[in-house]
C-alpha cells in the first residue's frame, strides 16, 4: 500500500528532537503562553520575513482573531474563493459577516484576481485569497485592487508553509496572513495549533488581546475575547519542526517534478505553475474526467487518493441560507467533481513515487 501521507513517520524521523521539547515544557513548569510561544514566534516571524507573529489555538481562529481585529463583523462583505477548504467562509461567517465567492482562475485553482472587482459592492471590507494546495495566489493585482478601492487584504497560509511569491516567503503580503499547523499541513504540530503573520504591529497587538480574553493585564479584559492560545507544548514540537521544513518541501517538489515528468502527455490535467510562484505542494492535484473511477482504480493497485475537496462550500448545507444554487459557480462546481490528490510528503519513499507513477500510467490509459 502507497500510504496517502504517513504522519506518523514523519513525526517519528524527529523522534529525539521531539521528546526533547516534551521534555522541556515538562519540566519547565509552565504550559500557557511562556517561552516557548514567545520564542517560536519570533522565528516563525524571521523565517516569514514578517515582523510579527502571534501564535493562537488553529488556522480557524487566526482567520476569525485577524476579521474581529479589523473590525469586520455583521454588515460587511469579505471575497473569498468559491473553491477551498471550508474553514476560509466560517471565519467569516463567524465573526457575523457574509462571505462573497469569487471564481478561481482554472489553471492554479487559485482565486481570479480578474473577478473580483464585480464581486465587491459598498459593503466589501476584505478579500482573503487562498494559496490553496500550497501555491500561493497572484497577490500583486489582488493588492493593487485592495488598494485602490480600500479594502483589507488577509492571506490563508494554511496550506502554503514557507511557498514564495516573487522571491519573497508568504508572510505580510497582504495586512496578515492566517497560518494552520494541523498535523496534515507542511509545518505541522502534534495536535492543533496556529498563528498570524503581519506587518502592522496594532493589528498584531489587537490580536494578542484577542487570543487571551481580551486581557493585557490579568483579569481585566478590554474587548470581548477568546480564549484561542498556542500551547507552550505545541510551540516547542514546533519549533523543533521549523528547521526541517525547507527539507521537507524541497522532497515534495522533487515527487512533484517526477509526477510532472511522467504523466506529460497522459489524458490528465496536471498542475501549472505560473512564473511568480514557488509552490511548496501541500497536495499534488491532478484533473480527471472520470475521478471517481480512476480513484478506485489506483485504490484497487494499492495506491490511496483523497479529493480536496468533494462538495463546493456553497454546496454544503450549511451554506445553505446563502442561496447560491448548483450551477452558481460553475468553474468550481466543475473542479470538485474532477480534481484528485495524489500521495505526496516529506518521508515518501522512491518506490512508493514509482509505484503511484506506474499505477496512475494504468490507470489514465485504461481510461482513454
Ligand atoms: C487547514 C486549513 C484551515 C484551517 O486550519 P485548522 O488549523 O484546521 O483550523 C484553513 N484554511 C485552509 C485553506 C486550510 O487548508
Amino acid at each position: 500500500m502507497v500510504p496517502f501521507l504517513d504522519l506518523k513517520s514523519i513525526q517519528l524521523a524527529q523522534r529525539e528532537e521531539l521528546t526533547a521539547a516534551f521534555n522541556r515544557v515538562l519540566d519547565s513548569g509552565w504550559y500557557i503562553l511562556g517561552q516557548e510561544v514567545t520564542r517560536f514566534e519570533q522565528e516563525y516571524a524571521d523565517h516569514c520575513q514578517a515582523k510579527h507573529c502571534v501564535g493562537v489555538a488553529n488556522g480557524l481562529d487566526a482567520l476569525v482573531l485577524v476579521l474581529r481585529a479589523m473590525d469586520i463583523g455583521p454588515g460587511d462583505e469579505v471575497i473569498v474563493p468559491s473553491n477551498t477548504y471550508i474553514a476560509t467562509w466560517l471565519a467569516v461567517s463567524h465573526v457575523g459577516a457574509t462571505p462573497v465567492p469569487v471564481e478561481p482562475d482554472e489553471r492554479t485553482y487559485n482565486i481570479d484576481p480578474a473577478r473580483i472587482e464585480a464581486a465587491i459592492t459598498p459593503r466589501t471590507k476584505a478579500i482573503i485569497p487562498v494559496h490553496l494546495y500550497g501555491q500561493p495566489a497572484d497577490m500583486a493585482p489582488i493588492l493593487a485592487i485592495a488598494k485602490k478601492r480600500g479594502l483589507r487584504v488577509l492571506e490563508d497560509g494554511a496550506q502554503a508553509h514557507a511557498a514564495r511569491y516573487q522571491g519573497q516567503r508568504l508572510g505580510a503580503h497582504g495586512d496578515a496572513v492566517a497560518w494552520s499547523f494541523y498535523p496534515g499541513k507542511n509545518l505541522g504540530a502534534i495536535g492543533d495549533g496556529g498563528a498570524v503573520t503581519t506587518n502592522d504591529e496594532a493589528l498584531a497587538q489587537r490580536i494578542r488581546v484577542l487570543r487571551n480574553y481580551g486581557s493585557q493585564v490579568k483579569y481585566h479584559n478590554e474587548v470581548i475575547g477568546y480564549n484561542s492560545r498556542l500551547d507552550e507544548l505545541q510551540a516547542a514540537l514546533l519549533r523543533a519542526k521549523l528547521p526541517q521544513l525547507e527539507r521537507g518541501n524541497q522532497h515534495r517538489a522533487s515527487i512533484a517534478q517526477r509526477y510532472l515528468a511522467a504523466f506529460a502527455g497522459l489524458d490528465l490535467v496536471l498542475p501549472a505553475v505560473p512564473a511568480f510562484a514557488e509552490p511548496v505542494w501541500h497536495l499534488f492535484v491532478v484533473r480527471h474526467r472520470q475521478r471517481d473511477v480512476l480513484a478506485k482504480r489506483l485504490a484497487d493497485v494499492g495506491v490511496a487518493t483523497m479529493i480536496h475537496y468533494p462538495v463546493a462550500p456553497h454546496l454544503q448545507p450549511a451554506y445553505a441560507t446563502l442561496g447560491l444554487g448548483k450551477g452558481s459557480f460553475p468553474i468550481s462546481e466543475a473542479m470538485h467533481a474532477e480534481v484528485l490528490s495524489l500521495p505526496i510528503g516529506p518521508t515518501q519513499s522512491d518506490a512508493d513515487t514509482e509505484q503511484v507513477i506506474a499505477a496512475v500510467k494504468v490507470a489514465v490509459a485504461a481510461l482513454a
